[in-house]
């Protein structure tokens, strides 16, 4: 058995997503692409137990509910899911999408479960462009961002209480239609006060030729000059410069209204950030690099 200390454990769930991506790392997966196991009871995921009972044994306190090619909130059983995982470990997390925060379900008692980070992508704060990058499923996502936010501030305000590490991480990734936006959509969520900070993500591939998102990476890259140019730095995660954005607008009571923002270009150094794990196929694995960990078959 592997003894590296690991950062976190991490549950990808398998499946098609109702989002289209245009960046989507799903594409590079095509062996994942023929894996669903968004209706299976996760007590009947192959290898689930084992992979709790190892990455205890590795005294991993921290686990995220994920995905590379779908999203965690189309799993059926996501609310017993985290009831269960918490059992288990001291910290849970979900990394989801906007999109599917859909206010009519079980999906909003799943997140009021995590004791951790909940980290929601989004694409745009307006309605034509997320759907132009991520499909007519996607055309209301800030809309069910700032209801559900709204109504966490309202009704959740003492789960903060409950769960000090509890954070809400929202996450964009820059490309070249929402570019011209993206102060707009940080001016945006520096008026939802439970927003703890914004990640602005550079287009990731792991296929080296990959000339097509060429534009979206030279977008961000222009803009990082430009944020490094106007901006001061207050702080930094694992070597990388946080930043903050100012609104010109006065909250009741505290001045300004602001929101922290990193810039994320690569995949963490293995020495700064290790995951361990499980794709609902039933592979664990310790390759922190998701894609290729799946599509090879990279076990623990
Ligand atoms: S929401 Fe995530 S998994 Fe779904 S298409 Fe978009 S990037 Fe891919």
């Amino acid at each position: 058995m592997s003894n590296k200390n690991y950062t976190y454990a991490e549950v990808l769930i398998l499946g098609p997503c109702s989002c289209k991506c245009f960046y989507c790392l799903g594409k590079e997966m095509p062996k994942a692409s023929k894996e669903s196991q968004l209706y299976t009871d996760f007590k009947d995921w192959k290898n689930f137990d084992e992979f709790i009972i190892k990455a205890r044994s590795l005294n991993i306190k921290k686990v995220y509910v994920s995905s590379v090619n779908s999203d965690p909130l189309l799993y059926k059983h996501i609310y017993d899911l985290i009831v269960y995982l918490k059992k288990f470990f001291e910290y849970v997390g979900i990394r989801c999408n906007a999109a599917n925060l859909d206010p009519k379900t079980h999906i909003y008692r799943a997140l009021d479960e995590c004791t951790e980070e909940i980290s929601i992508s989004l694409n745009s704060c307006n309605e034509a462009l997320s759907q132009k990058i991520a499909g007519e499923h996607a055309k209301t996502e800030f809309f069910l961002l700032q209801f559900y936010m709204e109504r966490e501030q309202r009704i959740n305000a003492n789960l903060k209480e409950k769960y000090p590490e509890r954070r809400f991480r929202v996450s964009i990734v820059v490309n070249r239609y929402n570019v011209p936006q993206i102060e707009s959509m940080l001016d945006y969520l520096a008026h939802i006060p439970l927003v703890s900070y914004v990640q602005l993500r550079r287009v990731y591939k792991y296929a080296d030729n990959d000339k097509e998102f060429l534009k979206d990476q030279q977008a961000f890259d222009m803009l990082k000059e430009y944020i490094e140019t106007v901006y001061t730095k207050v702080d930094e995660y694992k070597g990388s410069p946080i930043y903050e954005y100012e609104s010109s607008d006065f909250s009741d009571d505290e001045g300004l209204l602001k929101v922290r923002f990193s810039l994320w270009e690569d995949v963490f150094p293995e020495e700064e950030i290790r995951s361990f794990n499980y794709y609902t196929s039933g592979l664990i694995s310790s390759n922190r690099l998701l894609v290729p960990g799946f599509e090879e078959q990279n076990t623990f």
